[in-house]
């Protein structure tokens, strides 16, 4: 499956960021910082000949070490981070009288398409900015001293399975204006985000440098935005960040984890326009819907407009079940790599020894050291946006 707002083949409208980055690495005046999508761990080896079993989140981490960026974090450290800050707009959501239902915005090829298309969906959007851009407001704010003391500027690049995600961090409502200054100096912001390589991009720059990936040893992500949950993992496959955020909203409003199995979304598939359950949490019903692909999109947009159809929370993901098939992995013609690519994704989560964002102990200290609480003054301007206030 291929993000539709593209070429399929991500020839035409895909921008090579690759000299850029290399630009900056070798730049001695800039600290260059990379993180890694939930996706991207699934796809990685395909484009430089390593096995599924070979090509684990260690031995990639590894990789961009060799590559020459000096600090590897994981977006799923952000994944958890956006849990924390969407599951608790939807806790407050559900206590509101506000239009249902309210809809993810962690892919920018649904925001678009939503921005284009139904504009009348917009103000339902959650405001949390998708988990790239939190990690590069929280890369921008608080290792700038950092930075600063040797004497270098921050530079960071997310490796995502997207092509969506090279116009998303160009959007100048996105970067966080700094504390004090009025919103509209936005546009004249540093992005929090500076460059985007797809997964075909990375690969191209591992063969080009001629790193030999089998031979490298598995190393963590750097701390303390390497840290993650299974429940973040699994925001690459369709279906995902609903499961995530029911486990920590769960927690939220009972005060307990809930079983897996209550919030169990792997039936989620672009086969079916879209997937629905009722839920019970706590004294509350929860009406969800999973939808992948934009004619699924589409068609479950029409049933909610017709009033065929109603839920509290709805998970769009633009391409044919979710990230990893996104335009920006390796492409296999004839071959549909999504399903496999969410297995890997599965087990990642099975095998997880923490499962839950609300579990993940970097989250808690961030809010500690910076952000106090979800939803708070802070977690404001670096986290949310205004999704009614830039237009495509
Ligand atoms: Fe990008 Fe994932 Fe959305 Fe596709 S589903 S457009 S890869 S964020």
């Amino acid at each position: 499956g291929q993000c539709i707002t593209h070429c399929p083949t991500g020839a035409l409208t895909a921008r090579d960021d690759v000299s850029l980055i290399m630009e900056a690495i070798l730049d001695p005046e800039v600290m260059t910082v990379v993180q890694v999508a939930p996706a991207v761990r699934t796809a990685w080896g395909e484009g430089v000949g390593l096995s599924h079993d070979e090509a684990t989140p260690g031995r990639l981490a590894s990789a961009l070490h060799a590559l020459g960026f000096d600090k590897v974090f994981d977006t799923d450290f952000a994944a958890d981070l956006t849990i924390m800050e969407e599951g608790s707009e939807f806790v407050e959501f559900m206590a509101s009288d506000k239009p249902r239902p309210m809809f993810t915005s962690c892919c920018p090829g649904w925001v678009r398409f939503a921005k284009l298309h139904y504009s009348d969906v917009v103000c339902q959007l959650s405001s949390a900015k998708s988990p790239h851009q939190m990690l590069g407001a929280v890369v921008k704010n608080t290792l700038a001293d950092e930075a600063q003391a040797a004497g270098k500027r921050l530079f960071c690049v997310s490796i995502m399975p997207c092509v969506a995600k090279k116009y998303e961090c160009d959007v100048p409502e996105l970067a966080t204006v700094p504390a004090g200054e009025a919103p509209q100096l936005a546009a004249e912001t540093a992005p929090d985000v500076d460059a985007v390589l797809t997964v075909r991009e990375l690969d191209r720059l591992l063969r080009t440098v001629g790193v030999q990936c089998a031979a490298l040893p598995e190393v963590d992500f750097d701390n303390p935005l390497g840290t993650s949950t299974g429940a973040a993992t699994i925001f690459g496959r369709t279906g995902g960040v609903m499961e995530a955020a029911l486990r920590s909203a769960a927690y939220l409003i009972t005060g307990e984890n809930p079983d897996f199995s209550t919030c169990d979304t792997t039936d989620a598939t672009p086969e079916v326009p879209w997937v629905s359950k009722t839920l019970t949490i706590g004294d509350a019903t929860v009406r969800i819907a999973i939808a992948s692909g934009l004619e699924n999109t589409a068609q479950l947009l029409d049933a909610l407009e017709r009033g065929e159809a109603e839920f509290d929370f709805v998970e769009i993901m633009a391409c044919p079940g979710g990230c990893v098939g996104g335009g920006g992995q390796p492409i296999h013609f004839n071959r549909e790599m999504g399903a496999q690519r969410a297995d890997i994704l599965n087990r990642l989560d099975n095998a997880a020894p923490l499962r839950y964002s609300h579990e993940n102990p970097d989250i808690h200290q961030l809010y500690e050291t910076w952000l106090e609480q979800p939803l708070s003054h802070t977690a404001h301007e670096w986290l949310h946006t205004h999704q009614e206030d830039w237009q495509i």
